[in-house]
């Protein structure tokens, strides 16, 4: 038995040699590197949505350079804790990337010798690809945060590292109790790097923190101080959602300023799911 459903019928999906396949006939084929392809076309996105193969390859050496270490530390740290009384917690991540945080949250969680299974999806099929390719205990699948295909009441903890805030979705997935981590750049998350771009480089918005369905429980950051310089400057600028909008001029400059240092700082927020009270109306 697979965890995911049927993008189609949303059946459970069963695995057999080479393909999931739903109860009434729907086949999804799994590819070499061991993953699934869920995403259904949609009009809310292109035939081939989200990162490229080159961001994705950006993205992996920047991530394996360790320069975002403190942040999945934080991340580690955070599920250790709410997974250490479970006798098996089922983690789902949001919105996996090419698997960076869960490769090491992987590796910390076998370390504690806690019990848990990983589940990750992005809407990205060269994410996905690159994730499957290198981390083989994790089950992935491409899909959207918008449309996850897992039934309700699945996930103990549901990350969500700077993905969309779907909360309908993350609630409905969530077992009543479940936990999401949602991690959000922090208000001068990459300023310095952004100085180095931006006349009047703009801090990042304070996130608000109510979400129908969950209650806040914790909130916390990790912050630090980064240089960089050349083509890892120009990675990690890649990863921003300003780099869409940015002129190619623009990143030359990145790549030709030299040193670069630069503030980072994700804020982790976490919420717990609130069980409806009976007398609620739905
Ligand atoms: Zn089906």
């Amino acid at each position: 038995m697979s965890l995911f459903i049927c993008p189609k019928c949303k059946e459970q999906l069963n695995k057999t040699a080479n393909a999931l396949v739903c109860k009434n006939g729907h086949s999804f084929d799994v590819a070499r590197q061991g993953y699934v392809n869920l995403l259904m076309p949609n009009k809310r996105h292109s035939v081939s949505p989200g990162d490229s193969r080159e961001m994705v390859l950006s993205r992996r050496r920047f991530l394996e350079g360790g320069k975002y270490e403190i942040f999945s530390d934080k991340l580690n740290e955070i599920v250790a804790v709410l997974s250490a009384n479970s006798q098996k917690t089922t983690i789902i991540d949001c919105g996996c990337g090419e698997g960076y945080y869960d490769g090491r949250l992987c590796e910390q969680l076998d370390k504690l010798k806690i019990n848990y299974e990983l589940f990750g999806f992005d809407i990205s099929k060269e994410a996905v690809k690159a994730a499957a390719g290198k981390y083989k205990q994790i089950s992935l699948a491409v899909a959207s945060t918008f449309d996850i295909p897992v039934k309700e009441n699945t996930a103990d903890i549901a990350l969500a590292i700077f993905s969309p805030m779907v909360e309908k979705e993350f609630c409905r997935i969530l077992k009543p109790n479940g936990y999401l981590i949602y991690a959000v750049p922090g208000v001068r998350h990459l300023m310095g790097l952004k100085e180095a771009v931006y006349d009047e480089p703009y801090e990042n918005t304070k996130k608000d923190t109510m979400y129908n369905g969950f209650r806040l429980t914790d909130r916390c950051s990790a912050t630090g101080a980064i240089t960089v310089s050349g083509e890892e400057a120009v990675d990690l600028f890649k990863m921003t959602p300003y780099y869409y909008k940015t002129e190619l001029s623009a990143i030359d400059k990145i790549r030709l300023k030299g040193e670069i240092e630069t503030e980072i700082q994700f804020d982790f927020l976490v919420y717990k799911k609130e069980e409806r009270k009976s007398n609620e109306n739905i």
